[in-house]
């Protein structure tokens, strides 16, 4: 044990090796998720006006406390052709243009009277009261959005709002999803003896959905040379390999075998965490070639850890590793002295606030339908003796909390 590569040699290792894809213009419309590939500067002034904050009345300040004629209307969308004169007030909506003329707006819950032709006023406003500048969110020609940055709802309303209509965005990985298994059965159909359902190859897709990536779930193959062999030929031709299955050491473990003899160079097989030891990873030509275990919890831990890190650098994001949190222990964990451990876990608040992860019954990695009961992943550092209730840990978000 004590020769299997570290967690953090092994993501290095990885992430060495998933160089940025190049990029390619995207319609805003299509925007979300994707990833900036340069930043993004706003083709107008944000507002583009200066207008009202306000529904109420485009006034000169200097004129009241007074009398005004309202002598125009303005909504949202339609400019004033009336240049506003001293003694004039001008009828705004909220959004509609500040006429010329004018220096501030008076809510209309400070008219203290008013009829058709005339509104009093009985205090001051400031000077700019109530007017939005032009240019006073962002300026023509400033940043809106920076270089490497995940877009998300707010970042595409930004840029939308900036008049950008289309951006330069990093390719989308594609990525191939093989699940290997004689015993796999398609969920609905009936269980032969010794069959199990399929679930990997749906699960992976779903953790990836959100990652960018263009995913191609392939049929799932039996443990078979030729099926092997050409399914796996083909998830060859994507950005981004991923298998699940088959990568022990059974007799039946066929995956690292058949890739060696597609030409792929295996970087490694095996890193000290629990769950998803026999993880591999390899290499031909551009594409990166993951095979994790078959077990689904090992499968997913193996995903969070090494596949979605590639798939955030393959899109040119800096920070490509899992986002750790911190938080306590609930109660205590025996630790492991050989390999780093994933443990599931619920998440809750302590009453100052913090993160208290209570690790849940049921960690072997077989147990899917316990894992989709946790919120979090605690990582547990390989060690001696226990980690006791309260002790501060590290964590990842995964599943429900994500
Ligand atoms: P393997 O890594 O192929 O030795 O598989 C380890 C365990 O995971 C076995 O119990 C398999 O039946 C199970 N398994 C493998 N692939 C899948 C899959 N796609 N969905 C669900 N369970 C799987
Ligand atoms: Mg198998």
């Amino acid at each position: 044990m004590a020769d299997l590569l570290t967690l953090d040699e092994a993501q290095a290792l990885v992430l060495a090796r998933a160089r940025p894809l190049g990029s390619e213009p995207v319609a805003i419309g299509r925007a979300l998720g994707r990833v900036t590939a340069a930043a993004v500067n706003a083709r107008v002034d944000l507002p583009p006006f200066a207008s009202s904050a306000m529904d109420g009345y485009a006034v000169r300040a200097a004129d009241l406390p007074g009398s005004l004629r309202v002598v125009d209307r303005v909504a949202a969308g339609g400019p004033s052709a009336h240049e506003l004169a001293s003694g004039e007030a001008i009828e705004i909506s909220t959004g509609g243009v500040v006429p010329s003329g004018a220096d501030a707006v008076v809510p209309v819950e400070y008219v203290v009277h008013r009829d058709n032709e005339r509104i009093d006023v009985a205090e001051r406003p400031a000077h700019g009261a109530h007017i939005r500048p032009r240019g006073g969110d962002v300026a023509l020609g400033a940043e809106v959005v920076g270089a490497a940055v995940r877009l998300g709802a707010v970042q595409v309303g930004a840029l939308a709002a900036a008049g950008v209509a289309e951006l330069e965005c990093a390719r989308r990985p594609r990525v191939a999803l093989l699940a290997t298994g004689s015993e796999l059965a398609a969920p609905g159909d009936p269980l032969a003896p010794g069959q199990i359902y399929e679930s990997n190859g749906l699960m992976l897709a779903a953790a990836l959905a959100s990652s960018g990536a263009d995913i191609e779930l392939l049929p799932r193959v039996a443990d078979d040379d030729s099926a092997h062999r050409a399914a796996l030929e083909r998830g060859l031709a994507a950005d981004v390999l991923v298998s699940s299955g088959g990568v022990s050491v059974g007799p039946h473990d066929l995956v690292r075998r058949v890739e060696a003899e597609l030409g792929v160079e295996e970087v490694f097989w095996r890193v000290a965490i629990k769950p998803g030891k026999p993880v591999s990873f390899g290499v031909r030509g551009a594409t990166l070639v993951f095979g994790l275990p078959g077990n689904p919890v090992s499968s997913l831990v193996g995903c969070e850890l090494f596949v979605k890190p590639a798939l955030r650098a393959l899109q040119g994001l800096r920070r490509p590793l899992p986002r750790l949190e911190t938080g306590r222990l609930a109660t205590g964990l025996r630790r492991n002295d050989a390999r780093d451990e994933f443990v599931r876990a619920r998440f809750r608040l302590d009453p100052d606030g913090g993160a208290m992860l209570e690790p849940l019954s049921g960690q072997e990695s077989h147990m899917i339908a316990r894992a989709a009961t946790a919120d979090a992943l605690v990582h547990v550092p390989r060690g001696e003796g226990e980690l006791p209730a309260g002790a501060p840990v590290s964590w990842l978000r995964h599943g429900l909390l994500e």
